[in-house]
């Protein structure tokens, strides 16, 4: 049986019923990284030296080396990434189990809200209401918040600084505590920058998405795009980061198999 649901899986996929959909932005130089208040320290953009390009240096060949941070362009956090986390078995990204990384999604569209106030604050009530069209959401499943954020933000600004801090979007703590405790979903994701909303600093308690989710073991997607492509339910995602020993987060590939 589970070798038809594979081979019947795989002739959807040949046959375009079920389209792969990347989530994924480019690792570039030019990929916004997160910044953090200037007594902390900081995430490496991405960068990257050519070894040899069929030259002197390896005339058959070609091969980069690069330098990154484990959160930089779009990335996976793992449980240990905050000190709510540190403490979860299993919670680096070389140890969490391998079918977690293959969970399907609802996505929230709140891009109307979004491109009205880009500091949209994510509330239960909003997820509640989303479901009085599309069914409660499922346990195991990823909430992804869609923001289309890469034509709202500017490339220079992309977590929308302003004196009082950033103003991108992301959930308040009690949407949060919705999502674990009411909803026990694996985790939640995003197109901005990070899970928590630009002024999440100053929500109780700070950060959120961070503090709570990963707390409780959740995990996070940050810096995706391309979620306009999926439908508000049934697309499945696959998601594994890099395993990296003792691992925080890493950059990945996201692809979601969706009905075409
Ligand atoms: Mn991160």
């Amino acid at each position: 049986m589970s070798a038809q649901v594979l081979s019947a899986l795989m002739e959807a996929i040949g046959g375009g019923s079920v389209k792969v959909v990347d989530l994924t932005e480019t690792l570039s130089e030019s990929f916004p990284v997160l910044q953090l208040p200037p007594e902390f320290a900081q995430c490496v953009p991405f960068s990257k030296k050519t070894i040899s390009r069929y030259d002197d240096d390896g005339p058959g060949w070609y091969w980069n080396e690069f330098t990154l941070n484990e959160h930089t362009g779009t990335h996976f956090d793992a449980p240990v990434h905050w000190v709510t986390g540190k403490d979860i078995p299993n919670g680096s990204v070389d140890l969490l189990s391998p079918d977690s990384f293959i969970a399907p999604a609802c996505v929230i569209d709140c891009t109307a809200e979004i491109k009205a106030n880009p500091g949209f604050i994510l509330t239960k009530d909003f997820l509640l209401t989303w479901e009085e069209t599309h069914g409660k959401i499922p346990a195991g499943n990823w909430v992804f918040m869609r923001s289309d954020w890469r034509k709202i933000a500017d490339p220079n600004n992309y977590t929308n600084m302003q004196e009082d801090g950033g103003h991108s979007p992301g959930p308040d703590a009690e949407c949060v505590r919705f999502m674990i405790e009411e909803r026990d979903v694996i985790g939640f994701g995003t197109e901005c920058i990070g899970t928590d909303a630009g002024q999440a600093f100053a929500f109780e308690p700070a950060y959120p998405c961070h503090t709570l989710l990963h707390g409780a073991g959740k995990y996070g997607l940050q810096c995706m795009t391309n979620l306009d492509l999926l439908p508000a339910k049934g697309a499945l995602i696959i998601s594994p980061p890099l395993k990296i020993e003792d691992g925080s987060g890493s950059p990945l590939r996201v692809l979601a198999l969706a009905p075409a």
